[in-house]
């Protein structure tokens, strides 16, 4: 019949487009389903006399059975060839790995705790939620003193609030009595700043400490000259400006000649050729007999120094929120 013999031309036609499974399915539908093609033909019997209909059904009997079988021959091909299908291309390019690299502050760090090593100071850590005596008490910190104020540091509780630097760690080795102690202690120290270019609510501090027979103030220009000079270069020179701290006495503020302009003035050290690091003095007697030390056989120096002040200082960068944003665009440039 050439009805019959056009239904099966354009099948086979379709069938060597269908390429996978999901047009097959569509195939057969397309054919043998409800509405089908073929069933359509099944459906017009009805329509035939009794003497037609015998040979006629036959045929489509033949035509069903040859589309499902080329189908069925169809999906057994697309099977094997998927499984025959390599999974693993060893001619591809491989995966370029994503090297990490430390932030910019504990690459400063590391730079730090480095030098002070190479001096013979340990590395000391301590809790960064202290109690009002290792934060403020025992460093001889008045109560009248600004520190204090609630304004200024995130309390807990009446006893216990986030440190506001690192001193604490100090009084907690000398505490320990094994004498003398030289140490730096990094870490993360809180106060309620606003955030602003300069200011950010969390920073990171390095406080070091020297106690020993006979340290004198002299021993602490020594050792703040010889750390600057190789964190800055060894041209860089110092100068100590007279300041107030309750922790020391007599007390200074440390500033070292600009390492970019040798003091001539330039946007680092903001034209006055001067870059201010921190403070620094004698260990006030008071502190060291807090904690059982006798003064008249034992004396000391102390220093702060800031990590985000000095990695603003090394990289020229304007605005200390800078570090806390992770933004990969700026941290990819250290
Ligand atoms: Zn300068």
């Amino acid at each position: 019949m050439p009805e019959l013999d056009g239904i099966m031309s354009q099948f086979t036609a379709e069938l060597g487009e269908a390429d996978n499974e999901r047009a097959l399915d569509d195939l057969r539908v397309r054919y043998l389903g409800k509405k089908g093609l073929v069933t359509a033909q099944f459906k017009k019997l009805g329509e035939l006399s009794p003497q037609e209909r015998p040979a006629r059904g036959a045929e489509l009997n033949l035509l069903k059975e040859r589309v499902q079988e080329k189908i069925e021959r169809r999906r057994a091909q697309l099977q094997s060839a998927q499984l025959s299908k390599p999974t693993l291309d060893l001619t591809m390019p491989g995966r370029q790995p994503q090297v990490g690299r430390l932030h910019p502050l504990a690459q400063i760090e590391q730079r730090i705790r480095s030098i002070f090593r190479s001096m013979g100071f340990t590395v000391e850590t301590g809790p960064e939620i202290e109690t009002d005596y290792y934060n403020f008490t025992a460093l001889n910190t008045p109560e009248w003193h600004p520190a204090r104020d609630e304004a200024d540091t995130f309390y807990i509780d009446d006893d216990r609030l986030l440190r506001t630097e690192t001193s604490p760690v100090q009084i907690r080795v000398l505490e320990r009595g094994h004498l003398p102690v030289r140490m730096i202690a990094p870490g993360r120290v809180y106060r309620k700043d606003k955030p602003d270019p300069t200011h950010f609510p969390v920073f990171h501090q390095v406080e070091g400490l020297y106690v020993d027979r006979g340290v004198t103030f002299a021993d602490l220009k020594g050792t703040l000259l010889h750390f600057y000079r190789q964190l800055f270069g060894s041209e860089t020179e110092l100068r100590f400006r007279p300041h107030y701290f309750p922790f020391t006495e007599p007390s200074a503020e440390v500033d070292a000649s600009c390492y970019l302009c040798k003091g001539a003035g330039c946007r680092i050290c903001k034209g006055n050729g001067w870059l201010e690091m921190g403070g620094s003095g004698m260990v006030d007697p008071n502190v060291l007999e807090a904690v059982g030390i006798d003064s008249e056989k034992w004396t000391g120096y102390a220093f702060g120094l800031g990590i985000e002040r000095i990695a603003m200082i090394w990289y020229g960068i304007d605005d200390i929120r800078l570090f806390y944003e992770n933004d990969l665009r700026f941290l990819r440039q250290f």
